[in-house]
């Protein structure tokens, strides 16, 4: 596989993505230093990848987490890090340093990040923006979507990030059980939130952080 932009979409139609993207990362890193501490100085360029979550599951979520969205989630986190790890050798064999960032892993002991913020990632790729709940929102699925990444050196051309399309939409706002979302999503209240899923996390067949109630509200077309 070339590094070029064709490429990553026939990449993206053979493997069902939902959306894929380019981050530089050089330049992301003069932005946001701290957000890209950890991911090592050798990969240039994130290509950010997405896959749809199923509506029919999503909206049977009232104000909990029921347990086939849980499946849902893991079943999709899993899709991700196998396509993921598809494209990092694909990458590698193609003679580029790659490593397939995973969609949902803590790095940090009692934590609650991972190596880098997909969405922050999907953001600077162009894939969409970051909506009151800080999820990314992608102008055609909402938030009904899980993203992973691979780090690499080939020189893809980056997207460029797209201006925020909230709006006048509150969907999220209303429904949150916890109020966490507020106007802006430099106001969100993430100790509210996590809090929150923690509790989540207790309920029967559950088990892990999750909720789901403000990706159901997220729905891409339907509320914005
Ligand atoms: S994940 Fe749940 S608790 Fe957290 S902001 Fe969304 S709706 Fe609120
Ligand atoms: S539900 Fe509406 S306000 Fe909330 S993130 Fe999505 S588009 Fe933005």
């Amino acid at each position: 596989m070339k590094p070029n932009p064709q490429d990553l979409d026939q990449f993206a139609q053979q493997h069902g993505l939902g959306a894929i993207g380019v981050t530089d990362i050089d330049k992301l890193r003069k932005q946001e230093p701290e957000a890209l501490i950890n991911v090592p100085a050798e990969f240039s360029c994130a290509i950010v990848i997405g896959v749809r979550l199923v509506d029919a599951v999503i909206d049977q979520i009232e104000d909990r987490p029921t347990p086939l969205y849980f499946h849902l989630y893991r079943q999709a986190n899993f899709t991700l890090d196998r396509i993921a790890y598809r494209l990092a050798l694909e990458l590698q064999d193609t003679g580029y340093r790659s490593i397939a960032v995973p969609a949902s892993q803590i790095t940090e002991p009692g934590g609650r990040k991972g190596l880098v913020s997909h969405r922050l990632l999907g953001y600077a790729a162009g894939i969409g923006w970051i909506g009151r709940p800080t999820l990314l929102v992608h102008p055609r699925y909402g938030a009904r979507m899980r993203y992973a990444a691979v780090l690499t050196d080939a020189p893809y051309q980056p997207g460029v990030p797209m201006e925020n399309r909230c709006g006048e939409c509150r969907e999220c706002m209303e429904v949150c059980p916890v109020a966490a979302i507020k106007e802006s999503s430099r106001e969100f209240d993430l100790d509210a939130c996590y809090k929150k899923l923690n509790e989540f996390r207790k309920l029967p067949f559950i088990g892990q952080h999750v909720c789901g109630i403000c990706v159901r509200a997220c729905s891409g077309p339907k509320c914005l």
